[in-house]
């Protein structure tokens, strides 16, 4: 797998097929692991951003996302050949979960509301409806206070998740995985997906 650098910020040269692949190997090894999906945006703030620059170098998986990052690439002389979309990439990690019976955590987004349940609640609802097999471990919103981390990270433990989606926004999901990944017991990765609880709560 080759790594490439964009203004000095490290990106996998990888098609969808290759990041499922690496994908793969981080589900299957102790240790909790951040799979990070920068966007220009992201590689430009990580050039005067030191903790979002030192998440993605320590990432298990970088994956590109959005059209600049390939043009920059093809500046930089290394291009890359194939766009692997966040949305494709979300679908291949839900089929691969509900395929080998682990679960996911889905964190992050609006509460209940009077009108509605949670949007992580309904985004669940959704994904099994498309993914029937699919173990969703536990759902919580997106609006806690910093003195409310430990207590949600003893819950999503106790939640056996295995996997973990976290909906805060970038790069605010990315340091929450980050800054608590060696206290995850048993999720093996994570990786935020922006706004893609809300796209699926629909
Ligand atoms: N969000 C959250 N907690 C916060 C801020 C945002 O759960 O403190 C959620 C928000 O409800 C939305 C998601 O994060 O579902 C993505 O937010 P946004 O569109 O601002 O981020 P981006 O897609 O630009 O990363």
């Amino acid at each position: 797998n080759k790594r490439i650098r964009i203004l000095d910020v490290p990106v996998d040269m990888v098609n969808n097929e290759q990041a499922m692949e690496i994908f793969k190997g981080l589900m299957e090894r102790p240790g909790c692991d951040l799979i990070v999906t920068p966007n220009s945006e992201i590689v430009l703030n990580a050039t005067r951003d030191e903790e979002l620059k030192m998440l993605i170098e320590e990432a298990g998986l970088i994956i590109p996302d959005g059209i600049g990052l390939v043009y920059a690439s093809k500046i930089v002389g290394e291009p890359l050949r194939e766009r692997v979309t966040g949305v494709d990439f979300l679908n291949s990690i839900l089929a691969y979960l509900e395929e080998t019976g682990k679960s996911v955590y889905l964190l992050g987004s609006k509460p209940a509301n009077e009108e509605r349940p949670s949007v992580a609640a309904l985004a669940g609802e959704n994904m099994q409806i498309k993914y029937p097999k699919l173990k969703i471990a536990g759902t919580h919103d997106g609006y806690f206070k910093k003195h409310q981390e430990a207590e949600l990270v003893r819950e999503i433990n106790e939640s056996g998740a295995d996997f973990l989606c976290a909906a805060l926004g970038a790069p605010k999901q990315e340091k929450f995985i980050y800054e608590h990944r060696q206290e995850f017991t048993n999720i093996r990765a994570g990786i935020g997906v922006g706004g893609s609880l809300d796209v699926w709560a629909g």
